[in-house]
């Protein structure tokens, strides 16, 4: 096995993001990724999973996924995104946990350890945001993690200074193994994008009202309308279960909803690297997490 890769050998793998919500996982693929942002059609097997960048290093392609958040599984829906998560952890080439070191070991970290322990995977140990810590204070927080699980290697950064990324991307790229490209470059095909816009809007919601809403969310895009000036429009509808979380969602005088729109915008304004238009409809829909053309659009199994 050589670390080398000679002329004509290419690399290529996927590295799987875990961690809990709001821990840097997306500033820190967005770091890793740099400017060069791609979406791409997922194959049908990896639609579980969303593909937040593509990473090429000279021969080496490096595909970042995002994994649904890892928590407390309640109901059928909660249960298959945990299903898939982990699921799409097994078949990575390297797991990444992140941990905030802000929070150090909450109890999302806590049930993301002990699932990769259940399964035996081997993750690296990202801690991150150490532009907010002391190092006394670092120093403690690995060796506690490090007495919980076996990780295979321990990097501390920051994902939003870049202090200690080069150093993790170096090590990404050795640990890709030989092989073709997983994905052409800058392929883009509107199936997936319109999941993947799904994704970034519920993303939003989850972020913005962790606390009042959770997981009761599924959003669907209906419409995407290209236009000639290169722009978008995007039609999604927004589904919760009760007239109550349709009164949260919207919020005072529709604040809430314009501020989920703007956030989901940029975001998907920056990964299309076009201007977008974005509307949102909030509908009740109080059985839709026990439909299963969901799940098969999502990739989720719905038996789990
Ligand atoms: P995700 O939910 O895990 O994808 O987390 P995000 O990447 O969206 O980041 C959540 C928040 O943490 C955002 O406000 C980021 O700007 C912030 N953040 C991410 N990385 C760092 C870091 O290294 N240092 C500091 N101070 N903030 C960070
Ligand atoms: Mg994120």
């Amino acid at each position: 096995m050589s670390e080398s890769p000679s002329p004509g050998i290419t690399r290529s793998g996927f590295v799987a993001v875990l961690g809990a919500p709001n821990v840097g996982k997306s500033t820190l693929v967005n770091r890793l990724v740099g400017a060069k942002v791609s979406i791409v059609s997922p194959k049908v097997q990896t639609t579980r999973t969303r593909i937040t960048g593509i990473a090429v290093r000279g021969a080496t392609q490096i595909v970042f996924v995002d994994l649904p958040g890892v928590f407390a599984p309640r109901r059928r829906l909660d249960r298959a995104m945990v299903d898939a998560a982990w699921r799409g952890a097994a078949d990575a080439d390297v797991v990444l946990l992140v941990i905030d070191a802000t929070r150090g070991l909450d109890d999302d970290s806590e049930r993301i350890i002990a699932g990769l322990v259940e399964r035996k995977l081997e993750a690296v140990l990202v801690i991150n945001k150490i532009d907010q810590v002391k190092r006394t204070a670092l120093l403690g927080l690995a060796a506690d993690l490090n007495a919980r699980a076996t990780f295979a290697a321990t990097f501390m950064i920051s994902a939003l200074t870049g202090d200690g990324t080069a150093e993790l991307m170096q090590y990404l790229e050795s640990r890709m193994p030989e092989g073709p490209w997983l994905y052409p470059e800058d392929q883009l095909t509107d199936l997936p994008e319109r999941l993947l816009a799904a994704e970034i809007t519920r993303e939003q919601i989850f972020m913005q009202l962790h606390q009042e809403l959770p997981y009761s969310v599924a959003v669907e895009t209906e419409k995407w309308e290209d236009f000639a000036d290169g722009s978008v429009r995007v039609d999604q509808v927004i589904y919760v279960q009760r007239e109550g979380q349709r009164k949260i969602v919207i919020g005072e005088k529709g604040s809430r909803i314009k501020a989920i729109g703007a956030a989901a915008r940029a975001e998907l304004a920056r990964l299309l690297g076009r201007k977008v238009h974005l509307f949102l409809h909030v509908k009740v829909a109080p059985d839709w997490s026990e439909k299963r053309a969901f799940y098969r659009d999502w990739g989720l199994e719905y038996d789990v």
